[in-house]
């Protein structure tokens, strides 16, 4: 079963679209955070970043550093949260990568990224030491 992202890809599904190209395409969320919420996608279904083709990834990040200013641009925003929920536990629903861009606005009442965190760990230098390599070690 294609995703409702697929869906929409395909013109099966409406959607108030704003760019697409060979491998990316881009709509405005049906719930919008604030005027302007947009959500970039690849054409086709991944369903994390991770699993994302590197000649993709590069199309995916191309169209995000072209879209972000013409969100911004268009509804006069401040700044905005661009941000993925890549995967379930991370409150992702549509199993189709998607990044949103969110345009935010000068006391907007909103929160930064640090916000999405419960509660933040107390980790101490070895730890920090340890994790570090351990990421270091599989980038
Ligand atoms: P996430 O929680 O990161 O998976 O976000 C999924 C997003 O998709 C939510 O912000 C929804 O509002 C949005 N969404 C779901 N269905 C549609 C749709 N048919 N058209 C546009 N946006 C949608």
């Amino acid at each position: 079963m294609p995703t409702i992202f697929s869906q929409i890809v395909d013109g099966e599904i409406p959607a108030r679209v704003v760019y697409e190209d060979e491998t990316t395409f881009a709509f405005l969320d049906a719930n919008p955070l604030a005027p302007g919420h947009t959500l970039v996608i690849p054409r086709e279904e991944y369903e994390r970043l991770n699993d994302v083709p590197d000649e993709v990834a590069t199309d995916l990040y191309e169209t995000i550093h072209r879209l972000v200013p013409a969100v911004e641009d268009a509804v006069d925003a401040d700044a905005s949260t661009v941000a993925f929920n890549n995967g379930e536990a991370a409150g992702q629903e549509v199993p189709h990568v998607h990044c949103h861009i969110v345009p935010r606005f000068d006391g907007d009442g909103g929160g930064p990224i640090h916000a999405v965190a419960g509660e933040t760990p107390d980790l101490g230098e070895d730890e920090l030491d340890g994790i570090a390599a351990e990421i270091e070690s599989r980038a």
